[in-house]
């Protein structure tokens, strides 16, 4: 009994001395940083960019997510820097909704706020809390080694570092889960988006609303991040290339929309505009070894038709850094994780790819018994499907 105990607490103790090393400082790796540092773990990050300086575009995070920061105590701070949202509406050309979240449901029954946040300030406010975390920028991983007690983690600029614990949160492209499951896939979905931030003022109806208007093979969306300040996204199918579009011909293709999209688009400083190829990553099995753990969209990226890619980033956070530090070993901290995680992250990404699929419906009795259905879907049902992906229980009185 005594040698039991004792061994298990050389075990445990093992595991919370050891030096963590996140690859990727996105929201996932920061995040991730942030829940290791608050249980006492010591966390290193490598980073390839020079400087941390995240795309102009805004993010929308979800009540999962903020129960994530309410947790780690940093969710007051980003609503002070956020814009509140009351709703999320799906919408027809002209802007009449036919579908409708209560996000203020969440707010009144979990107080959990949903907001819309520049992504700089979200990263920033991130990096002001980390305490003892290192960052080193301008480190590429560029490969890994498998030895008996870790891996070797070679860097671009030459610089090598032995590690037994690995998070992988360098994104869809990851590098780390190439080398660890080399047969894993990307999906294109055929669509290019455009993501713009102007400074705008949306009419006050809109002002604490997501509003994604659905046209035949293309959608529009925008929402307020801060005062004067907006960010929206468009979407559209394309055949074989994304070059069959092109972002000086963003507002004839939304032309039939209405006249706010126009005023929006012409409004955005071109440079303000990004333009990337909707894709995700095929639902892989396995998410670690006994080393090494992706997390964020190195191991679900989905496609950001249900706004929940790095809201389930942020709740892998918490979760890997709950597991290492109950668990005895790395291994079994994985193990525990995954299971915990996979099936509700792979579930987002299968409805979001249909949700994506269905939204760029083209025939116009398609477009059209779609919309009307969803108008006629009840409005608890798709609170009831959040609350449960959400995992959010109301507590009894
Ligand atoms: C158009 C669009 C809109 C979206 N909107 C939303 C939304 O409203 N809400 C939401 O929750 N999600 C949204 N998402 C999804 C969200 O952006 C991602 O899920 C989220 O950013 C994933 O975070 P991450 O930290 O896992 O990866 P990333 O943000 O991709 O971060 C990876 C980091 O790793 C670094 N890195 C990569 N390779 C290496 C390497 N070899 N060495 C060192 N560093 C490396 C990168 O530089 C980067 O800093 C959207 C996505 C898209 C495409």
């Amino acid at each position: 009994m005594y040698y039991f105990c004792i061994s298990t607490l050389v075990l445990f103790t093992c595991c919370i001395m050891k030096t963590i090393t996140i690859i990727g400082a996105g929201i996932g790796g920061l995040t991730t940083a942030l829940a290791l540092e608050q249980k006492g773990f010591q966390v290193v990050i490598y980073e390839q960019a020079k400087t941390i300086k995240p795309m102009g575009a805004g993010i929308m995070l979800a009540s999962n997510a903020m129960k994530v920061y309410q947790n780690l105590g940093i969710d007051v701070q980003l609503i002070l820097n956020a814009n509140p949202l009351y709703s999320m509406n799906i919408t027809d050309k002209n802007l009449n909704a036919f579908s409708k979240i209560d996000l203020q449901y969440f707010k009144h029954t979990y107080n959990l706020q949903s907001i819309s946040i520049h992504r700089g300030k979200l990263q920033e406010i991130l990096l002001q809390n980390l305490k003892t975390t290192e960052i080193h920028l301008h480190h590429t991983l560029d490969s890994l080694t498998k030895e008996i007690d870790g891996y070797t983690l070679q860097f671009q600029n030459g610089q090598q570092i032995k590690s037994s614990i690995i998070l992988a949160a360098d994104g869809i492209y990851s590098n780390v889960r190439n080398v660890l499951f080399p047969n894993s896939k990307l999906r294109s979905m055929k669509q290019v988006c455009w993501r713009g931030v102007a400074n705008f003022t949306l009419p006050k109806t809109y002002q604490n609303e997501l509003n994604e208007a659905w046209g035949n093979g293309d959608r529009f969306a925008f929402v307020q991040l801060h005062e004067n300040q907006m960010y929206w996204y468009a979407v559209k199918s394309f055949t074989q290339h994304k070059d069959e579009f092109s972002t000086e011909d963003l507002s004839s293709y939304f032309s039939s929309y209405a006249s706010i999209v126009q005023e929006i688009i012409t409004t955005t400083p071109s440079q303000n505009i990004h333009e990337t190829v909707i894709e995700d990553l095929q639902p892989i099995s396995s998410w670690h070894d006994e080393f090494a753990c992706l997390i964020g969209d190195a191991a679900h990226a989905t496609t950001p038709n249900m706004g929940q890619g790095a809201c389930q980033a942020i709740e892998d956070a918490l979760v890997i850094a709950n597991c290492l530090k109950e668990c005895d070993t790395t291994e079994e901290a994985f193990r525990k994780y995954q299971k915990q995680r996979k099936a509700t992250a792979h579930k987002v990404v299968k409805q979001s790819w249909h949700i994506g699929k269905i939204s760029h419906w083209k025939h116009p009795v398609a477009t059209f018994l779609r919309n009307g259905l969803l108008q006629i879907f009840p409005q608890k049902l798709n609170r009831i499907q959040l609350e449960k992906l959400f995992q959010l229980q109301k507590t009894p009185a």
